[in-house]
């Protein structure tokens, strides 16, 4: 039985509290990264007290961290996997700041990790050895929104929750959407090519970016920010930056295309009886609800259950053995309810929806949107998560959770998946009570050949960063690694920017 059907229009979401609390509830040290996963140092230079005084010639005092306890937070990614040994982090203010150390670190050799709200989860925003952490967040103004043509132009560090509020005073919205939008920064997110919630109605950042500018390893700008649909000259450089994970260049403007904000969302969170339920489901809310289809999720019970127990949230319904979130952003309420009813009156008669709930009040939109979002965090407090973020074609998407929950028998606390469908994109975890050598010896290689046998990409949306460049090979040929190769020699001939991270030792 559907419980609620309100539908009012939607505000604001407020600020995902989840998050937060599950960072302060697993402050463990992680290991060097190095040690961990037996990394030999790059011949690069090492800071000396001279180089110090440069940056501080060239930025402020308190733009240069040198403190160990000021440094360390930059050391230490989000899921408390990697731990670096950088021991200065610099904050520049300008793109002309970012140019000019740049220039600065490649004559001297001296390697750096850019980083943005360090929310990556593959290991790619935080130094191995003790490369320079250059972080973009104090390049966080917004210069310019042009109402008409919804182009957003700001710089790298802006956080995507702060934009997000931002245009919506102007009836527009950001055309992504993650979990991590309280911390991430834009400049992270056109780095990593970020997918998130709302992919499935608005794209992803190779449509939605206009321009870029991004600085070369030489500390060369390369000033491609225009604010046009259409641009034909030449080669699309942009798209060189995007997701290529601080390993080309330093993003430090981006243009955005913001889409109108819907006059209308509504939210609806179900219980299904399997898998198969679910893709039925989705082709079905693909042919009746069309264009205002704006998320498709799933989550299976293990997932929701997670966040239930380690979080302590609320769940609307009942439990069963997968759940799915329906969103619609449309510009007609009576229009869009009408759909969204129908789709459920259908489904709920087939048989395909069992129970549920559906909303367009923001609170209760919160509670429901907050617990698919909580998921990445919750498993942490089992102890250590290993996260594989893939997509597989519809058909098979859900084939490797039995099969890791059988071989993980005994070892893990728990396996679960959750994702994405409507990208085709699952995030795979395997909770553990904490790391070992044995469990990821168990996970990997496994795990990516299953995903190539099946024709996924072993990194749907989370990048290769330094925990996967020697599986990229699983995803990518020869030809193309060797391609990659080459423009990263062209563009970082001393190879110091986010070195170990993205291309596999040759
Ligand atoms: C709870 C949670 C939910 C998430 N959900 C999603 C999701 O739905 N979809 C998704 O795609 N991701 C998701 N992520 C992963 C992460 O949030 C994204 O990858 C995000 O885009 C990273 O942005 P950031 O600013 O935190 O970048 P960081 O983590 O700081 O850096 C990520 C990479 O980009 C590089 N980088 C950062 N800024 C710059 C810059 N200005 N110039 C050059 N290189 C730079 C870093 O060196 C690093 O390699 C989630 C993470 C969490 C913690």
């Amino acid at each position: 039985m559907i419980k609620s059907l309100t539908l009012f229009v939607r505000t604001v979401r407020t600020p995902n509290v989840a998050l937060v609390q599950t960072r302060l509830a697993s402050q463990v040290l992680p290991q060097l990264s190095a040690t961990k996963y037996n990394v030999k140092r790059k011949e690069f230079g090492s800071v000396q007290a001279d180089d110090v005084n440069f940056f501080k010639s060239v930025l402020s005092e308190e733009q240069v961290l040198t403190e160990e306890s000021d440094v360390l937070p930059f050391n230490i990614d989000w899921i408390k996997n990697c731990r670096g040994q950088s021991k200065v982090v610099l904050k520049p203010k300008s793109t002309k700041q970012v140019s000019e150390i740049l220039a600065y670190c490649n004559k001297r050799q001296l390697a750096v990790c850019p980083q943005g709200g360090n929310t990556g989860l593959v290991g790619g925003s935080v130094p191995v050895f003790d490369e320079i952490v250059l972080s973009l967040s104090l390049m966080n103004k917004i210069i310019s929104l042009d109402e008409i043509s919804g182009a957003l132009v700001c710089e790298a560090g802006c956080i995507l929750e702060t934009l997000d509020n931002y245009v919506k005073e102007q009836n527009l919205i950001m055309p992504l959407d993650l979990g991590a939008k309280g911390s991430c920064h834009i400049g992270g997110n056109v780095s990593t090519n970020a997918g998130g919630l709302r992919l499935l109605r608005y794209g992803n950042l190779h449509g939605s970016l206009m321009g870029v500018e991004a600085v070369k390893a030489d500390g060369t700008v390369v000033d491609c920010i225009r604010t046009l649909k259409k641009d034909n000259t030449g080669y699309h450089l942009k798209h060189l930056f995007i997701g290529s994970e601080g390993t080309l260049g330093i993003v430090t403007k981006v243009a955005v295309h913001c889409p109108v904000l819907p006059k209308a969302v509504t939210l609806g969170f179900f219980g299904v009886k399997d898998f198969d339920s679910v893709l039925k489901l989705y082709k079905s809310a693909k042919a009746s609800l069309g264009e205002i289809l704006s998320a498709f999720e799933m989550a299976d019970n293990d997932s929701i259950s997670s966040t239930v127990q380690n979080l302590k949230l609320p769940n609307p319904i009942a439990d069963f053995p997968f759940y799915v979130l329906v969103e619609t952003h449309g510009s007609d309420e009576t229009h869009d309810a009408e759909k969204l009813s129908r789709f459920l009156e259908r489904e709920m008669s087939s048989g395909l929806i069992i129970d549920g709930t559906v909303t367009s009040e923001p609170a209760k939109m919160q509670t429901i949107w907050n617990l698919r979002e909580s998921i990445a965090g919750a498993g942490l407090l089992d102890g250590y998560v290993y996260k594989y973020d893939v997509s597989i074609p519809a058909a098979r998407y859900y084939d490797l959770v039995p099969v890791l929950r059988q071989r993980m028998a005994g070892k893990a606390v728990k396996v679960y998946g959750y994702g994405h469908v409507g990208d085709g994109n699952i995030h795979i975890n395997v909770t553990v009570p904490e790391y070992s050598k044995e469990a990821t010896d168990m996970l990997e290689p496994f795990i990516f050949e299953e995903v190539s046998k099946l024709k996924g990409s072993i990194s749907a949306e989370h990048g290769v960063g330094f925990r996967k460049p020697h599986f990229i090979h699983y995803s990518k040929d020869e030809g193309a690694i060797s391609l990659m190769r080459e423009l990263k020699q062209l563009m970082d001939p001393n190879g110091i920017l986010n070195p170990y991270k993205v291309l596999p030792d040759p």
